[in-house]
């Protein structure tokens, strides 16, 4: 707990995904006190509300955040919606020293065509958040009687989701995938994925590993078009440059291993879902039949230089592929928050500190946009953090001192305020429903459940 008799310096970190974890814990080692708000009860981001459900090992970085909830001077508080009305944004300034940003980027980048508001077309948050037990997403409904989805987007979101679609229900099962998306997939007719990328597969953002997985699909059978993995002469010459082992080369052999492997089991007995991959198309419009989605219209591309960087020109052709489920995986911004000012997708700063904004900075997806794996907001914490020391220092940091603790004024505000042992509580609850089922867990996604079961200890 924060002694706040003695008075050092307190930041408030609004958050509590990886990057807001990193740089509580960056804080601490500088001296800080730290209060961890997040809108949510549990903690842990898109560790918990975004990494895919058969993806364990990654979410076993938790331990290193477990570790930075009990330090002391870390205090917890879930279920605090700031800029939500009762919590305005510019309130903290005046009761922190310092305020850090890791809000993350939730708002789904748009395509921008015709039929994109069709019933059956969704972006990929909304899904990955359905099957992870996100409280915003829960209560979705998702309609899986299609034979054909179609993924638009070449990164690991895209991987993530064409794979939840296609992976056998029973192995789902035995995850931490929300029982409702368990339930749901487990009766979905979902036969074919097929996932399109504008550009061509050595511009694609997904990467080696997240590849190699769906060659281990049992029953999931990965296509590639006729053109199939052929490079362009100038994604050949940019192949070329790239050294040996390099990402780009190691994702061209990961495709080239599917490739292979499909080639090789052609004559085996067919298998009774397939993943197809289709470069170099974009999305010009979704097709409605019978009010919803029926098909998407495709412009094919090639690839031509513009300024250093190939990118996506139609070549004039088109096709039309039926298909009754869209999924748009294309990217992230973060979301508009009252006075923060945004620029690409992210909240404008420098180097970490908000720009005109005195006191305040920002880290992770909201300092750099949709970027990277979860160590990667490590460094970006810490240099965020770097700033805020370098302000404190130069005596920058000073205006509230003398201002009272802010747990009463955030006790009074966020009725239905979850401290870490509260989480504590839900995470134990979640764990026995997951042991009695041979589960990790089994996700509350209520969140009047989620507060009933941490009310049940002291917060
Ligand atoms: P991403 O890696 O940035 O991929 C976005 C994809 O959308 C790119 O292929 C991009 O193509 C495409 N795109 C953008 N605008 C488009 C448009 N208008 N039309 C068609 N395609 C368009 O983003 P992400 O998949 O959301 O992933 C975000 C971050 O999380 C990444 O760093 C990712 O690696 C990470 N992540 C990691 C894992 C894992 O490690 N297992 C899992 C999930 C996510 P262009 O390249 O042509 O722009």
């Amino acid at each position: 707990m924060a002694d706040d008799g003695a008075r050092g310096p307190r930041a408030v970190v609004v958050g509590a995904g990886p990057s807001g974890f990193y740089a509580a814990a960056a804080l601490l080692d500088a001296g800080f006190a730290v209060d961890l708000l997040d809108r949510l009860p549990t903690p842990f981001g898109l560790v918990r509300a975004g990494v895919a459900p058969d993806h364990p090992r990654i979410k076993a970085v938790t331990r290193v955040y477990e570790k930075t909830a009990r330090r002391e001077g870390l205090r917890f508080f879930g279920g605090v919606d700031v800029g939500g009305g009762a919590i305005p944004v510019d309130e903290l300034a005046a009761r922190w020293d310092a305020v850090v940003w890791a809000v993350g980027a939730p708002v789904p980048v748009a395509l921008g065509i015709a039929g994109e508001e069709l019933r059956g077309c969704h972006p990929a948050g909304d899904v990955v958040g359905w099957y992870n037990g996100h409280p915003d997403h829960a209560s979705r409904a998702f309609d899986l009687e299609v034979e054909r989805a179609v993924v638009l987007g070449n990164g690991n979101v895209a991987l993530d989701v064409a794979r939840m679609l296609l992976r056998d229900p029973a192995e789902l099962a035995l995850t931490d995938m929300a029982d409702h998306a368990v339930a749901a997939l487990a009766d979905a007719r979902v036969r074919e994925v097929v996932l399109i990328g504008r550009r061509g597969p050595f511009q694609a953002a997904f990467t080696d590993g997240e590849l190699a997985e769906l060659g281990r699909l049992d029953g999931v059978r990965v296509a590639f078009d006729a053109d199939g993995l052929e490079l362009d002469p100038l994604s050949a010459a940019a192949l070329d440059a790239e050294p040996e082992g390099s990402p780009a080369r190691r994702k061209l052999e990961a495709l080239a291993a599917l490739a292979g492997a499909s080639d090789a089991g052609a004559d085996a007995a067919p298998a009774d879902r397939r993943l197809s991959f289709r470069f170099l198309r974009s999305p010009l419009e979704l097709v409605e039949r019978d009010g919803r989605v029926g098909a998407i219209r495709l412009a094919v591309n090639r690839l031509a230089e513009r300024d250093g960087r190939l990118v996506a020109e139609p070549t004039g052709a088109e096709e039309t592929l039926d298909c009754g489920l869209v999924v748009t995986a294309v990217g992230h911004r973060a979301a508009p928050l009252p006075g923060l000012p945004l620029a690409g997708g992210a909240i404008a700063n420098d180097d970490g500190r908000v720009a005109g904004r005195a006191r305040e900075y920002v880290v992770g997806w909201a300092k750099r946009g949709p970027s990277g794996v979860i160590g990667t907001n490590k460094g970006d914490a810490l240099e965020t953090v770097a700033r805020i020391v370098a302000d404190r220092d130069a005596g920058q940091l000073a205006p509230t001192s003398g201002a009272p603790d802010a747990e009463p004024w955030l006790r009074e505000r966020a009725p239905a305020l979850v401290a870490w042992h509260g989480w504590e509580a839900i995470d134990a609850h979640e764990r026995l429903r997951g042991e009695r089922a041979g589960r990790p867990r089994v996700k509350l996604v209520d969140l009047s459940e989620m507060t009933t079961v941490a009310a049940a200890c002291r917060t």
